[in-house]
């Protein structure tokens, strides 16, 4: 099933989880494990992320490809221009497609490290925006872009990257997912701003449960996401202890959640990162206060 028709029937909030390809065999076995509590917590689809140079794509539709065809559930996977050309992303999308998917999640990528700004190899994509234009007129996939409620690291200001998200999704995205945020208020505010410019496909909101402080800080860092006092506050209080850290995780992403839910979400997109435990305590939590069927 397409995106847009799993976007446009939504009975319940569309849920989504999002995993990323170990780079080794000890990493595959337990993502293994891992995939069937995942799927038990019954998302509407899955993703798999693409890896920086392209370094996991074999492994992406590997794993795309055991999700949709070994435990029946929808799946996406992602993909970059980072270091392809036209033709080389219509072979991975002639792979993608032998293996039944039909959702792509298309992005730019990030420049590889070492080099300052992003550039394109010959015969390759700038931006999303030309390699969203690329795939839908390959026709056989729906796709997904992202969105950024606290702009993009590298845009000038806010009202920029809107212009360029409008273009993304004017080239043919069916829906938008959000980089993670810590604090809902800049989820409503890009919402608002992105309907205003003309962003008429779903906007998803996406999560990453919490794991540590230390995590949260890194990867806020990375994308340029504030880390709200309260959340400092209560993983400072929970400490060294492994449990009172995931319970304090656990808390803040069904807080999130239940306001994004309860303000008319389509849907929410969680980053997994590959674990299982937190998010049964997450969708275990929403299902318990009825926000979830
Ligand atoms: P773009 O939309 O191309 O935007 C990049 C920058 O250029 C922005 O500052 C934008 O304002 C500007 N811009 C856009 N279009 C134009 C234009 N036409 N002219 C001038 N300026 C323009 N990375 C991975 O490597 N693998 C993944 O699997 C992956 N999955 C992701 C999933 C989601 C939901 C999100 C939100 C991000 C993901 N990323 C992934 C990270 C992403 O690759 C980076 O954030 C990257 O820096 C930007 O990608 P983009 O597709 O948003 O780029």
């Amino acid at each position: 099933m397409r995106f847009s028709e799993i976007y446009s029937s939504p009975d319940s909030p569309v849920i989504s989880f999002e995993v990323f390809p170990p780079k080794t065999s000890r990493g595959m076995d337990s993502l293994r494990k891992v995939l069937p509590r995942l799927v038990a917590l019954e998302p509407a689809f899955m993703t798999v992320t693409y890896g920086a140079m392209g370094t996991t794509r074999i492994r992406t539709v590997e794993i795309a490809s055991m999700i949709h065809n070994e435990f029946g559930l929808e799946c996406a996977c992602h993909l970059t221009c980072v270091g392809a050309s036209g033709d080389q992303v219509d072979g991975q999308l002639q792979h993608i497609h032998g293996h039944g998917i039909e959702n792509i999640v298309a992005l730019r990528g990030d420049p590889p490290r070492g080099q300052e700004s992003f550039q394109a190899v010959e015969g390759g994509f700038s931006y999303a925006n030309e390699l969203v234009a690329h795939i839908r007129s390959n026709g056989r996939f729906d796709i997904a872009v992202g969105g950024y409620p606290e702009k993009h690291i590298e845009a000038p200001d806010f009202e920029t990257d809107l212009v360029n998200l409008h273009r993304k999704v004017d080239s043919g995205a069916d829906v938008v997912i959000t980089q993670l945020f810590y604090d809902n208020e800049h989820f409503f505010r890009f919402r608002e701003a992105a309907i205003e410019k003309g962003v008429s496909c779903p906007i998803v909101p996406g999560l990453l449960p919490i794991q540590s402080l230390a995590q949260v800080e890194k990867i806020a860092g990375l994308c340029g996401a504030e880390v709200p006092s309260a959340l400092q506050a209560s993983l400072r209080e929970a400490g060294d202890d492994p449990d009172a850290v995931a319970a304090a995780g656990i808390d803040w992403c069904i807080e999130q959640s239940a306001g994004l839910l309860t303000a008319g979400v389509p849907g929410i997109h969680y980053y997994v990162l590959n674990r299982a435990s937190i998010m049964e305590g997450v969708i275990t939590g929403l299902r318990g206060r009825n926000l979830l069927l």
